[in-house]
């Protein structure tokens, strides 16, 4: 039955009241500004109570199938309450590695038993997740992974190590690529998919700091780590496939996500609200010809990539290629983000080298902490070179 517009408005005007009136008081300490700077106990736990609350609500996981704790609505009821979530300034979902790519892949393609284990965790939030792809020698060469893991009995045994494990020391659950043949003729060929427990002996998640001097992922040990054989998903073999397709939906070209955001919202209005309060040699600098000029194509670009979004949700605008804007958006949104936080503490003049925790630093150092912190989008989840090697390949055609 489809949906009227008229279900839809109530809706949206049902959900924008329920954020108003539970969005968190300001909890008194700095919260992440994506799901990849949860690096104390303080903020998880916070986070954790949030996302419960917004799932208890029925504002989580709206098209999951409901005998796994999601609310078997149409997609486009999550669309309007992943809107309002921004609209209001709420705090992110965490469990985004959960929410965002191991659940929807569970969804699409595990088996009932994994469906019934881990879905409704995942979006209660009582089971946070982490992705093992990474190695120290191994990331955007992601096929050449070299963690072993070895049949014994009703278990794998799994050693090696993985790196830049977001919440890797909080996580109940990795989804982890290791290597259950190291002789295959295609290096691809060799690699299975675990849905892996982490709080186990033998595997041990060390943090490492980063350049904002916060938390945020480890470098993940496997030491003779024993796991139950079926946590294996597909079969042996299978997973650079399903590697594949988890990557689909981390880079937004696969749908299927229960929703919920995952970075906080900075946009080009916030640093015009800002710009009023800022002067150079005496006058005001929004003024100032040059900025005027950085400033308007900054806004263009927001407001093309916006627009961009809006098109990639109308399938005959984009026939030529369906994934052309979702495999492109990671690198164009990630890219503009990071220029655009840059751009902001240029205009700081000297003061742009203050940073959190200094009183002098403008808006308490927001700008510098959301520079840093852009970067993590940029490498994470591919890097831009890796992206944009995608972009010519995949959509433009271009030779390898
Ligand atoms: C904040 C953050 C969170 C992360 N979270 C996770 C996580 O939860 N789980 C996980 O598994 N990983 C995670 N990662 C790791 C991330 O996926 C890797 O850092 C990324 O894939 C790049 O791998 P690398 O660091 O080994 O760099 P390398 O692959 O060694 O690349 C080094 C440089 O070479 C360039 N390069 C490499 N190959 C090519 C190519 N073919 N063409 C052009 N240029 C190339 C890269 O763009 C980069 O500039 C995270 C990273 C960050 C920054």
């Amino acid at each position: 039955m489809s949906v009227t517009e008229k279900e839809l408005g109530e809706f949206r005007a049902q959900v924008s009241a329920w954020m108003k009136d539970n969005k968190p008081a300001d909890p008194g300490f700095l919260l992440p500004q994506s799901f990849m700077e949860v690096g104390s106990e303080q903020q998880l736990e916070f986070l954790r109570e949030w996302q419960h609350k917004m799932w208890a609500a029925g504002y989580l996981g709206m098209a999951w199938p409901r005998e796994y704790g999601g609310g078997g609505v149409e997609p486009v009821f999550q669309t309007i309450a992943d809107q309002e979530m921004r609209r209001h300034l709420v705090p992110i979902c965490f469990n985004i590695i959960g929410l965002g790519w191991a659940g929807p892949l569970i969804v699409d393609t595990g088996t009932e038993q994994e469906k019934v284990r881990y879905l409704k965790g995942i979006l209660s939030a009582e089971d946070i997740w982490c992705q093992g792809f990474s190695e120290p020698d191994n990331g955007s060469d992601l096929g050449n992974a070299q963690i072993r893991a070895v049949r014994d009995g009703d278990e794998y045994v799994i050693n090696g190590t993985k790196i830049w494990t977001t919440m890797g020391n909080y996580a109940k659950y990795m989804i982890l690529l290791a290597r259950t043949n190291p002789n295959t003729e295609r290096k691809y060929d060799g690699l299975s998919f675990f849905l892996s427990p982490m709080k186990i002996e033998g595997i041990e998640a060390r943090p490492i700091q980063k350049l904002t001097g916060e938390y945020g992922f480890t470098e993940t040990f496997f030491t003779d780590a024993r796991i139950p054989a079926d946590c294996i998903m597909g079969e042996e073999g299978e997973g650079w496939k399903i590697a594949m397709k988890t990557l689909q939906y981390e880079r937004g070209a696969e749908a299927g996500a229960a929703g919920g955001h995952s970075f906080v919202r900075v946009v080009i209005d916030d640093l015009i609200e800002q710009l009023g309060a800022y002067s150079r040699d005496g006058e005001p600098l929004l003024q100032d010809s040059l900025v005027r000029d950085q400033l308007v194509k900054l806004i263009i670009e927001e407001k093309a990539l916006s627009l961009g979004d809006r098109r990639a949700g109308v399938g005959p605008l984009t026939t030529d290629y369906p994934f052309s804007l979702p495999l492109s958006s990671k690198l164009r949104i990630t890219e503009y983000a990071r220029r655009m936080r840059q751009f902001a503490i240029s205009l700081q003049g000297a003061a742009g080298g203050l940073y959190v925790g200094d009183d002098e630093a403008p808006q308490g150092g927001f700008w510098q902490r959301a520079y840093f912190n852009s970067f993590s989008a940029t490498i994470g989840g591919g890097t831009s070179q890796v992206q944009t090697n995608i972009v010519g390949e995949h959509i433009l055609g271009l030779p390898k």
